[in-house]
């Protein structure tokens, strides 16, 4: 028997025996990470390892120690060479914009009119990686070179294979400055989070619901992979939300309107709540799970604070600092009154709870401001503040733009319009 003949037999063997086939696709990987194995005799090496405590002090055992190369992949080294340069890459960059997922996706055409007889997806890993292989190259193809989510500077991805055997991508992309998704208006250009119309958007509608619906979990499947302690950890069925919106910890949260448009998972009923954020482009190409999330991007910025007691300038510099603060932050309207509530002390939150029966996080943000400024601002009379003009005067050694400023705000609160005379 030739060589050609032997391994087609043996080809032939290894698919038919669905159990010997995944037994022979797991334990290669480790025959050869045997083969691979480096066995390190350099003591720079085993120095290196003391200083950083891999070895407890003293073990000089060399010959009992093996080290996986960062050739290899997968071992430490490599994912440590990996995570370096991705850390560099951000540092050039800056900080991802869009995290997306690409599942494998078992029932794709390609996949199932390869399968012999009785033969399952799962019997054929062989398959199921090479085809799941070739789309994630398309997939690049697209994001990369087509730009369909923006013109991308750069990207980190990783293959990862689940428990079940089925490879998935997790991918980040940094998008150029123009391309950024940075105003919760233009959220839909990239990630949507609900049912198509079935009316309308057959297709996508049936493929939402093949691929994009999470669980069902909770109380109707308790046994769910997602549920812990009794709680889905992907935190599903979310809330309905009329638009996208951006919270104050910096987190997107999408669209999903109560339209009533519902299907059935698993003998549940489900609606927009339930549908892991996707985007209608690549979901359409693929046919298979891809989650599209936006990163969160908090600016680091201080919130202004107010003080009970403070005059009209101190108001005015609050009422300024506060609307800058709100566009940096890019606090929605639905935060804002909450935001704006914690900016003030102590003192005036336990007043305006007092002074206001409704809900302070329902308010609009004008009501609220004129609400704080009655409680906040102590009211002085033009007479004192006049008063306290004439007494203004110019320390010796301070900044004459400061004293300018100062002198300028206390002529507006003393209600003196300045006229200027030749
Ligand atoms: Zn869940």
């Amino acid at each position: 028997m030739d060589a050609w003949t032997r391994s087609k037999n043996f080809k032939k063997i290894i698919e038919e025996a669905r159990e010997l086939q995944r037994v022979f696709s797991s334990d290669v990987p480790i025959v050869i990470e045997e083969l691979f194995t480096a066995k390190s005799d350099s003591s720079s090496l085993i120095d290196e390892l003391q200083e950083t405590k891999v070895l407890k002090n003293g073990a000089r055992k060399t010959e009992l120690l093996f080290i996986l190369p960062s050739s290899y992949i997968g071992s430490p080294r490599y994912m440590h060479q990996l995570y370096q340069d991705a850390m560099a890459i951000v540092r050039k960059f800056g900080k991802p914009d869009l995290f997306i997922t690409f599942t494998c996706n078992p029932n794709w055409p390609e996949v199932k009119n390869s399968l012999n007889g009785t033969q399952t997806s799962a019997d054929r890993s062989d398959l199921t990686t090479r085809v799941f292989h070739l789309k994630l190259k398309d997939l690049l193809k697209d994001i990369v070179d087509k730009q369909v989510c923006g013109k991308t500077l750069a990207y980190v991805y990783v293959v990862e294979f689940q428990k079940r055997g089925l490879p998935h991508a997790p991918f980040l992309l940094i998008l150029d400055q123009n391309s950024k998704p940075m105003n919760p208006d233009n959220f839909d250009e990239y990630v949507s989070a609900e049912i198509p119309d079935p009316i309308l958007l057959p297709e996508m509608h049936q493929i939402v619901t093949m691929h994009m619906i999470h669980g069902p979990c909770g109380k109707a499947n308790p046994n769910s992979p997602c549920m812990e302690d009794g709680k889905c950890t992907k935190k599903f069925p979310k809330d309905f939300i009329e638009k996208n919106i951006q919270s104050l910890d910096g987190y997107r949260v999408y669209k999903r309107t109560e339209i009533g448009i519902t299907v059935e998972k698993n003998g549940q009923k489900v609606d927009n709540r339930w549908v892991v954020p996707y985007n209608p482009h690549l979901l359409y190409e693929y046919g298979a799970h891809i989650n599209v999330e936006i990163s969160t991007h908090k600016l680091k910025l201080d919130p202004p604070t107010l003080a009970g007691g403070c005059d009209s300038d101190q108001w005015s510099a609050f009422t300024r600092q506060w609307k800058m603060y709100k566009t940096g932050m890019v606090i929605t309207d639905n935060v804002l009154p909450t935001a704006l509530f914690y900016c003030c002390d102590t003192n005036i939150r336990t007043d305006i709870m007092r002074d206001l029966q409704g809900d302070v996080a329902s308010m609009i943000e004008t009501d609220l401001l004129n609400v704080i400024k009655r409680l906040a601002v102590k009211e002085e009379s033009t007479l004192v503040q006049r008063i306290k003009l004439n007494r203004m005067f110019l320390s010796p050694g301070s900044n004459i733009r400061t004293c300018l400023a100062s002198l300028r705000g206390q002529v507006h609160s003393a209600s003196i319009k300045p006229r200027a005379e030749k």
